[in-house]
């Protein structure tokens, strides 16, 4: 390749940021010193935040969602650092059973003493194996005809409604044991949360959530005094048992059994709390790529390899929820917060795409970008971004490694963990260094 080559090479790639399937629009632009207006092509990062499709754009997805769960934890992107202050709890959400399936069981068998032998349909559910990451029937029914398949679809399509009535519900109740009414609410305090679904190997959904009492009007507000943690905790431990949600169907939902809660202390566990919450924002239905993008015909789900899966996706297509039946009901979106928890992606990328692009003197023109194609045009282009990928996350791991041994020994390290912002090994903000 001639410099000249090389150059454009290179230019391609820096456009998508490392982008796999980058996407090519052309349209005009403006020199904005000089006015002229000329036709150009631009490759642009495909911005899908799934791993099993784009590795580039979904870390870079995940650093967004790891600054904006942290944010809110320990302070940061307008949010005080006083937030550590505020009674913060992890929980997990789940969904109840619609069926008994193969699981981990740490050690155990699967299930060696069911409360029956055998069920209606003369099955044994009787398992003894120790099953292990990966083993192909995890999460699959002993009995599929025993399973409840539209009961777990319905759930799914439903789960969000479920959540909605229990923030409702939570700020009510929260309200309540200090004797206030719903309208006084606003005036005392605010119920601020950050919520990841899920998808457990059942093909149910389940939510982490940060759930965050601030005090009334602005989330740099302090929370009144009773507002604790324990009181939290209480409350959210009635509340998902209490909850009921009747469909028009006649169905009602509620919340599984497992429920899990966690206060959230200091700046470590909040951390580690914002990292879970990321890891899962990036994940697919089930991590292949079979499930990744919408069906466009019953035949389509028809074909799917994994008997519970297909079952699951057949039903939730027959149901009518023929837009998610990749997701087996469950309409999205994976991640959502309250308003006021801490920054937006919207904010984040625009904040990114001002430092990208400092001393740009070309500028687009609204509206006149179409859709081009698909992939680099250069030829050297895509092992490039693969291997300045590759590199990048070398790095970022290297420099995370860095932060959290230097926290492990504050001492050595004293003013650059006091000067620093909140959340910093993320990865993000190594690379804006
Ligand atoms: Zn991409
Ligand atoms: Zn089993
Ligand atoms: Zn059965």
């Amino acid at each position: 390749m001639n410099a000249d080559d090389r150059r454009a090479a290179l230019a391609e790639v820096r456009q998508a940021s490392n982008c796999s399937h980058p996407i090519r629009i052309a349209g005009e632009m403006v020199n904005v010193t000089t006015g002229e207006v000329f036709r150009r092509g631009l490759t642009v990062a495909c911005k899908d935040r799934r791993r099993a499709i784009c590795p580039a754009c979904s870390y870079l997805y995940k650093a967004d969602a790891y600054i904006m769960a942290a944010a809110g934890l320990i302070g940061g992107k307008g949010i005080d650092e006083s937030v550590l202050l505020h009674p913060r709890l992890f929980v997990t959400l789940t969904a109840p059973s619609f069926g008994v399936v193969h699981r981990i069981t740490h050690g155990q068998q699967c299930h060696p003493h069911p409360r029956v032998a055998h069920c209606v349909h003369g099955h044994s559910l009787v398992c003894r194996l120790q099953h292990h990451p990966g083993d192909a029937v995890l999460g699959s029914p002993i009995c599929p005809h025993c399973f409840d398949y539209e009961g777990a679809v319905r759930w799914n399509a439903h789960a969000n409604r479920l959540w909605n009535e229990l923030v409702t519900r939570l700020r009510r109740e929260l309200g309540a044991s200090q004797g206030l009414v719903r309208r006084e609410l606003p005036h005392h305090f605010t119920l601020n949360y950050f919520k990841v679904a899920e998808f457990q190997l059942r093909g149910l959904v389940h939510f982490h959530v940060v759930l965050r009492v601030d005090g009334p009007g602005d989330p740099n507000n302090a929370p009144p005094l009773w507002a604790t943690a324990d009181l939290l905790t209480q409350v959210i431990t009635h509340s998902v048992r209490l909850e009921r949600l009747i469909l028009e169907t006649g169905d009602i939902l509620t919340w599984g059994r497992q429920l899990h809660i966690a206060q959230v202390h200091e700046g470590l566990a909040a951390k580690r709390v914002a990292g879970y919450l990321a890891k899962y924002a990036v994940k697919t239905t089930d991590g292949s790529l079979e499930l990744v993008r919408r069906f466009t015909s019953r035949q389509q789900v028809d074909d799917l390899r994994d008997p519970h899966q297909r079952r699951l996706a057949l039903t939730a297509w027959d149901l009518g929820f023929t837009r998610h039946a990749h997701a087996f009901g469950y309409p999205g979106n994976l991640i959502t917060k309250s308003r006021s928890y801490s920054t937006t992606f919207r904010e984040m990328r625009e904040e990114r795409a001002a430092y990208m692009a400092p001393n740009n003197d070309l500028a687009v023109i609204p509206g006149t970008f179409l859709y081009d194609g698909r992939g680099y045009l250069h030829p050297k282009a895509q092992a490039l971004a693969e291997l300045f990928f590759a590199m990048d996350v070398e790095l970022r791991k290297e420099a995370a490694q860095r932060k959290v041994s230097s926290e492990m020994n504050p001492s050595e390290d004293q003013s650059i963990s006091q000067t620093e912002t909140p959340g910093s090994p993320n990865p993000q903000q190594i690379q804006e260094k």
